[in-house]
């Protein structure tokens, strides 16, 4: 079993289809949210994530936002002026498409928990450090729940005196036997860690090995990102942030 797993795509078609181009070969796409918001291009990414059939397809804040089933009252002013921007561009097919997706699945056949934001609250809470993993592992049951929306890839694991958080470091595996983890891909479209390319995780499983995670970072053009972002009138710091990956 040889999985994708992507988060928080925003709207940015470049690095989605950098990312896409640099994964090959697959077995599944697991999307973990966030199709939409900030970016210039939210029908043509779901359209190509339509394409790209994801077996696991959940909704973000943002996409609930679109949807216009999320109170944007707390998001900052940029974001909000996005996704009103946002709300604008998108097709009936494409409102119907997101509209199918939950933010949070509890998978049993997998034994995997897939949420937003966190297990405790999938469309809002952010898991930034090692306390709030430690809540969130009350909050399933199995041995590995993904999770996106902070756009920084980390990887959680429950220690008998605490979450402790591991470096995930591009290109070089992580085992995941034996333990129970918390994951995320990082984001493809808005990378919040100070490393401006696209960032996803490479899930591999093996009878011999069992689970293993290998985070991906992938160069784009966010030249071209930046600039239909400006042509379209959107808040010029979301052009900007992308060039700091923050
Ligand atoms: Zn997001």
């Amino acid at each position: 079993m040889d999985v994708v797993v992507l988060s928080d795509i925003h709207a940015n078609i470049e690095a989605l289809d950098a990312v896409m181009a640099h994964a090959g070969p697959f077995d599944e796409v697991w999307f973990l949210g966030d199709a939409v918001g900030y970016g210039p291009d939210p029908e043509a990414c779901v359209q190509r994530l339509i394409d790209v059939a994801p077996t696991v397809w959940l909704a973000g804040n943002h996409d609930h936002a679109a949807l216009g089933k999320l109170d944007v009252s707390d998001f900052n002013p940029e974001a909000r002026e996005a996704a009103e921007w946002t709300t604008a561009q998108l097709s009936d097919a494409v409102r119907a498409r997101l509209n199918a997706c939950l933010p949070r699945l509890d998978d049993a056949a997998r034994d995997i928990t897939f949420v937003h934001a966190s297990p405790r609250s999938p469309i809002r809470e952010y898991i930034l450090n090692a306390a709030l993993a430690e809540a969130a592992f009350d909050s399933f049951s199995g041995p590995l729940c993904l999770f996106g929306h902070t756009h920084v890839p980390a990887a959680y694991d429950e220690a008998i005196d605490g979450a402790v958080r591991h470096p995930l470091i591009a290109e070089t595996p992580l085992s995941l036997v034996g333990g129970r983890w918390l994951l995320n891909p990082g984001s493809v479209g808005q990378p919040r860690d100070g490393d401006a390319r696209a960032s996803y995780l490479r899930l591999t499983n093996t009878d011999a090995d069992g689970w293993s995670a290998t985070l991906q970072r992938v160069p784009y053009d966010i030249e071209a990102t930046q600039a239909k972002i400006l042509a379209a009138g959107l808040p010029p710091r979301l052009a900007a942030r992308l060039e700091f990956g923050w």
